[in-house]
């Protein structure tokens, strides 16, 4: 699997959201918080994961390139929230009313639009697929279908059966 390059500047969106808001957190607490590292390694259809104790924000390269700024400005004060809880009051529910009132007090963001991301990409997932004369978008339980020999689909334009095209770099 080949990873996924972030361009430079959706990077640096993600540390001026992360900073911006560690911000709101140093102030209202009045406490210097440690910048968490930031890694784009989470796989699969979770947006991002938040590591307590290596005080590390694991985000989604695919959903990222996706979503862009939509993804950032909900994901990264979710996982932030998520180190400051754990920072100020240990282990409580995950999302609980320590991590709600974070998100919505100290954060300032809503936390009701949790893991829209996840749901959004699953839903939305196409994969391109060809014929003669032009490129078509399957559904994933149309190429599912396909995959597992139970249907084939074919061009209302032309006739032609269409193919897969396999995509590098996902
Ligand atoms: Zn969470
Ligand atoms: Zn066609």
């Amino acid at each position: 699997m080949n990873k996924v390059r972030i361009p430079i500047a959706l990077q640096q969106a993600v540390m001026r959201c992360l900073r911006e808001k560690l911000q709101l957190a140093r102030q209202h607490f009045s406490v210097e918080f440690p910048e968490p590292k930031v890694v784009y390694q989470q796989r699969g259809t979770t947006a991002g994961t938040a590591w307590l104790q290596a005080w590390e924000i694991r985000l989604n390269p695919v959903l990222l390139m996706e979503n862009q700024q939509p993804f950032i400005d909900e994901v990264v004060p979710h996982e932030l929230a998520h180190l400051l809880v754990f920072r100020q009051f240990g282990r409580v529910p995950p999302h609980g009313r320590e991590w709600r009132q974070m998100m919505e007090s100290v954060l300032r963001v809503p936390a009701s639009r949790t893991h829209q991301f996840e749901i959004a990409s699953v839903q939305s997932k196409t994969f391109p697929y060809l014929c003669r004369c032009q490129q078509h978008q399957l559904t994933v339980r149309r190429h599912n279908r396909v995959l597992r020999g139970e249907s084939e689909y074919r061009c209302r334009q032309c006739g032609e059966k269409l193919r897969f095209i396999a995509i590098e770099n996902l």
